[in-house]
């Protein structure tokens, strides 16, 4: 609606359509197909000539507020709603890819993003090179003449690395790849993509969009031209769409994201100086930190912390175990940027899959746990870990 609403006005008000009733909060339509005046109305609508739905697979009333919402926050063209993250994440690279071309991707991803790249691409004849994508000189040596993608995730999980989004986009643009980005840890609040030279983001709306835990969703986002040139016809043939019905209940999440994000992230910023204060705990490695390895990168491309904290216990898996164990308040859930605060051990959950070498090459050990800070009061998740910490033998 207006360029110059700020991020907390857009995401109460942007992309509303309302009904000839008025309603205050956006309604949802659960509708599969859409009815035409007449024959010539159906096919002016077919043939594109005229503005509205055709089928619910292709985009319907209450995505399009959802995203219109997303475009406007992210300062994108163009945005295609999908019913999960993956969904998002598959259709992002599959779209822009045949066999022969080549895919250079950072090793630290989300496990399914991971098996995307390295293992389904590759059966159709898509080649992929996994990379440390700490280090731009990695990125370079990777690079092919049929490079077509690249693809980070930043900060990652669950590790909290980041990649220089906008060096990779400089690398890309060279030999006319695109680079896509999983933003989900770093949230629409905190990074833009798009802005330091990404051409493609993409999200799990499951995480702190919605924020509540209830559904599943995400989103692809980039310039329209993209869109309309590899996502158009692959979303629509092989049918990605999220349901109305969580479209409408993302458009609530959106409405409170900034609250909800501003309360994790200065709970998780209180939290990582506390334990890196304690005793048991080896490392804490947290984005709004000084100590974080890559500070100068983080302050050259991201606006804010994080509500994520990676945690590592001297105590190996035993003391991880023990501290998880003690836990009343934060839940042991692999989910992530919940109401709720979650804690995970990677080793055994979320990255069980991985070798250990892969898992060593990430830092992930018996010790780390990755918490994810909820809304509740941070003095309450400070005395939850003190009490819990003192479960843990030294
Ligand atoms: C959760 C997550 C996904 C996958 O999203 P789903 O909604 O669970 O399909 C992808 N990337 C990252 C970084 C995630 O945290």
């Amino acid at each position: 609606m207006s360029k110059t609403w700020r991020p907390a006005t857009q995401l109460v008000h942007e992309g509303t359509l309302r009904s000839q009733y008025g309603e205050t909060s956006e309604a949802i339509y659960l509708t599969q197909g859409f009815v035409y005046e007449n024959s010539a109305a159906a096919e002016a609508r077919f043939k594109g000539e005229t503005d509205g739905f055709i089928y619910a697979r292709y985009g319907s009333p209450t995505n399009d507020m959802f995203e219109k919402r997303m475009i406007a926050l992210e300062g994108a063209e163009d945005a295609r709603a999908t019913a999960s993250g993956m969904a998002a994440v598959a259709a992002a690279i599959l779209c822009q890819v045949k066999a022969g071309d080549h895919i250079v991707a950072a090793r630290a991803l989300f496990g399914s993003c991971r098996y995307v790249v390295e293992t389904l691409a590759p059966k159709y004849g898509v080649e992929c090179t996994l990379i440390d994508g700490r280090d731009l000189a990695n990125w370079e040596a990777a690079i092919r003449p049929n490079t077509k993608v690249m693809f980070l995730e930043s900060p990652t999980n669950p590790t909290l690395e980041v990649v220089d989004i906008a060096g990779v986009a400089k690398l890309a643009n060279q030999i006319g790849a695109k680079v896509v980005v999983d933003n989900v840890f770093a949230t629409p609040l905190f990074q833009k993509p798009l802005e330091l030279g990404a051409h493609v983001v993409v999200y799990s709306a499951t995480k702190h969009i919605y924020g509540q835990g209830r559904c599943l969703g995400g989103v692809i986002l980039s310039d329209k031209q993209w869109i309309d040139e590899n996502l158009h016809d692959y979303f629509r043939h092989t049918g990605p769409a999220m349901s109305p019905f969580n479209a409408w209940t993302l458009l609530k999440g959106l409405e409170t994201l900034p609250l909800r994000v501003r309360q994790q992230t200065e709970s998780a910023a209180r939290i990582a100086d506390f334990l890196a204060g304690e005793q048991k705990v080896a490392k804490v490695i947290y984005p709004g930190r000084k100590d974080h390895p890559q500070a100068d990168i983080i302050a050259k491309q991201m606006t804010g912390g994080s509500t994520l904290i990676c945690i590592e216990l001297k105590g190996g898996k035993d003391a991880a175990f023990a501290l998880q164990d003690a836990l009343e308040i934060i839940k042991i859930s692999n989910n992530l940027g919940d109401a709720k605060s979650l804690i995970t051990h990677p080793a055994t959950t979320t990255h069980k899959n991985l070798t250990d070498e892969a898992r060593a090459e990430l830092g992930i050990s018996g010790g780390t746990l990755r918490l994810s800070c909820g809304i509740e009061d941070t003095d309450d998740l400070v005395d939850d870990l003190t009490r819990a910490l003192a479960a843990v033998s030294a």
